[in-house]
């Protein structure tokens, strides 16, 4: 077997063809850090830890000086079999899930490589499933935040350009939410999925208010995500219980812990699983899993990052299936894909390389 020879990491910034923005903050590119993790073949694998401050608080230099520093001492020298060494990037270092990510992925870039399989096919294997998985995964889009005039214009080009599920960031001002997304409505029409996402922005009542004036106005929302503050799963059960629309837990929800805390309080009916939230794709099929095992719908997000990461969760969907569309447009905003190979965009399908692993061969510089 060969083992870890090297861990490579180096800085990308990708510029975005439209700014993405959001309450908290407005971007022009996507920031990340690239990982190369190379065996004693010379195969690469490759994986991404993108900038997260608001989420997880993981910065492009903490992940880097992770990667370079504790995760390359975990790893080199060590069996380059993620079935050997995945425990090994969880153990190096607390926290850190963005590091362990870019790490984890690119073991399992890595092996699915040497074992001449597309990522997909080598995720289902480890998985047990033994049907084969799309080559092409559908994802949601979200529109950037804006007046109600300007998300009806948005919604509609997002619409023009392919796509079928429409996501809207809403939980700034609870006073205009209801219009906001009613007018996204009735700028799609009724056949366009529409979902939203308040990202901790409003308390329990607030949530109930307003997801109750949205349901009585007919807006036909199919799920609300993390209506409440990411510690308040008392709230979120609260919620919950009272809305019709499907409730999904996000920031609220990061490991296998937080995940037993949200079953064991009936917290969501939907839960959102990130690879820079819990750590990487080994974490990320083990949540998956027993979310699945409970009877939670299922679903996978990504932060803004490039087609590596983005690539390797939709990898995933395609693995194990998710119960709802995915929101995997975060390196569709890019103007073009810094890479040679990897997964790239048709309309609102993300479509998997067919060749080895993610099938990214290097950096376009
Ligand atoms: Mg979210």
């Amino acid at each position: 077997m060969s083992t870890i020879a090297e861990v490579r990491t180096r800085r990308l910034s990708v510029p975005l063809h439209t700014p993405f923005v959001t309450a908290l903050r407005r971007t022009t590119t996507i920031e990340t850090v690239l990982v190369e993790v190379v065996d004693s073949d010379g195969a690469v694998g490759w994986g991404e830890a993108p900038q997260v401050w608001q989420v997880t608080g993981d910065s492009l230099a903490g992940s880097q000086a992770c990667l370079d520093g504790p995760l390359r001492d975990a790893l080199v020298g060590r069996p380059a079999d993620p079935r050997e060494s995945s425990a090994l990037v969880q153990r190096a270092v607390v926290a850190n899930r963005s590091a362990k990510m870019a790490a984890d992925t690119a073991l399992h870039d890595l092996a699915a490589r040497r074992a001449g399989l597309t990522l997909a096919e080598h995720l289902a294997s480890w998985a047990g499933v033994t049907t084969l998985p799309p080559t092409q995964v559908r994802t949601d889009v979200t529109l950037a935040a804006g007046s109600p005039a300007e998300l009806a214009a948005a919604a509609t080009a997002r619409v023009a350009d392919g796509f079928g599920t429409l996501k809207l960031k809403v939980g700034t001002d609870a006073a205009t939410d209801v219009a906001r997304v009613l007018a996204v409505r009735a700028a799609v029409g009724a056949d366009v999925a529409l979902r939203l996402d308040a990202n901790q922005g409003w308390d329990a009542f607030e949530a109930i208010r307003v997801i109750s004036a949205l349901e009585a106005a007919g807006a036909d929302l199919e799920l609300v995500e993390q209506p409440v503050p990411a510690h308040d799963v008392i709230g979120l059960a609260h919620v919950t219980a009272h809305v019709e629309t499907p409730v999904m837990a996000d920031e609220s929800l990061f490991t296998l812990e937080d995940l037993v805390e949200v079953i064991r309080l009936d917290a969501a009916d939907l839960v959102n699983v990130k690879l820079a939230k819990c750590g990487g794709l080994t974490p990320a099929l083990e949540l998956l899993h027993v979310a699945h095992l409970h009877g939670f719908g299922t679903f996978v997000g990504s932060m803004m990052e490039s087609h590596v990461g983005v690539g390797a969760a939709a990898a995933l969907v395609a693995a194990v299936g998710t119960t709802s569309l995915p929101d995997l447009d975060a390196a569709w905003w890019a103007v073009a894909s810094p890479y040679a190979g990897g997964p790239s965009y048709d309309g609102d399908r993300l479509v998997l390389s067919d060749q080895p692993g993610l099938g990214i061969e290097g950096v376009l510089s």
